[in-house]
């Protein structure tokens, strides 16, 4: 019978030296975020935590307080500022940015 708090846990076998496998248990830890654009790794953002620890921190704690934080990487975040800034310039139209970028580039509001 599995320990009633192994319940939640992931299942996993190792091998013995004896030659024999043995099941033990992980507790399955959430992966780190990832940009939307070029899936690298985002900073800045809490990982490996439940949901109800993360609900638990403060604002400044969830994401960096910039552009898209938390959804894209700052290389990215880079690309789209300049594509919308080139938009309100009026150097280049909605229909030459990158089918990638055009929604964040659509959503940001040059002042
Ligand atoms: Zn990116």
């Amino acid at each position: 019978m599995v320990k009633r708090s192994d319940r939640t846990k992931k299942k996993k076998f190792r091998r013995r030296p004896s030659g024999k496998s043995k099941q033990y248990f992980v507790r399955d830890r959430g992966k780190k975020h990832h940009c939307a654009v070029c899936n690298s790794v985002l900073h800045g953002v809490p990982h490996s935590k439940k949901a109800s620890e993360v609900k638990r921190l403060s604002k400044s704690q969830k994401r960096p307080s910039a552009l898209f934080a938390g959804t894209l990487c700052s290389k990215c975040r880079t690309v789209v500022a300049e594509e919308a800034a080139k938009i309100s310039a009026g150097t280049k139209k909605i229909d030459e940015v990158e089918l990638k970028l055009r929604h964040y580039v659509e959503r940001v509001k040059v002042v």
